[in-house]
């Protein structure tokens, strides 16, 4: 038995026409029928939200699957980066600690190397690359956060 398929017989919205369902556009006046429905609208703010969250995601919603793909692994990369640049820092922090304390052990200041081993908190400042990483990760994650948004809202007005 062969199937049939059932079309309803719909009122074109512009001049009253009717249209099957099935149909693209208004045989009569050529008013676009099914384009909703083809390209569902994505909202901009819901792209900027997952943007925010963490960069790409956006992109991938808003059909941007490639890009946002790779947005996300160099935000994932940076990300890497940036914590272990710190973590050297932290460690490098440590060893000046441990350098002061051998230091004023050298000199007989046994109580001040006690102090310095024990000091929990050893001076920390970032290193360049740290800062660097830090800001280019930040700008990244800006500029695509502001791209998902003018893109998704672009693709609504193409739309209309
Ligand atoms: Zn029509």
């Amino acid at each position: 038995m062969k199937e049939e398929k059932v079309y309803m017989m719909i009122k074109c919205k512009e001049c009253g026409t009717e249209v099957s369902s099935r149909a693209n556009s208004c045989v009569k006046c050529g008013y676009v029928i099914n384009r909703v429905s083809t390209s569902p609208k994505k909202s901009p703010g819901v792209a900027a939200v997952l943007n925010f969250l963490w960069s790409g995601v956006g992109n991938i919603y808003i059909g941007q699957i490639g890009g946002g793909l790779i947005a996300s692994i160099v935000y994932l990369a940076l990300n890497i980066a940036v914590f272990v640049s710190a973590g050297n820092d932290i460690k490098e922090a440590q060893q000046q600690q441990q350098r002061q304390a051998m230091n004023q052990l050298a000199r007989g200041n046994y109580s001040k190397a006690f102090e310095q081993s024990l000091n929990s908190n050893p001076d920390l400042s970032l290193s360049a690359p740290t800062v660097l990483l830090g800001i280019g990760t930040f700008l990244f994650w800006g500029v695509m956060l502001f791209t998902v948004y003018n893109s998704a809202k672009k693709m609504n007005e193409e739309n209309e």
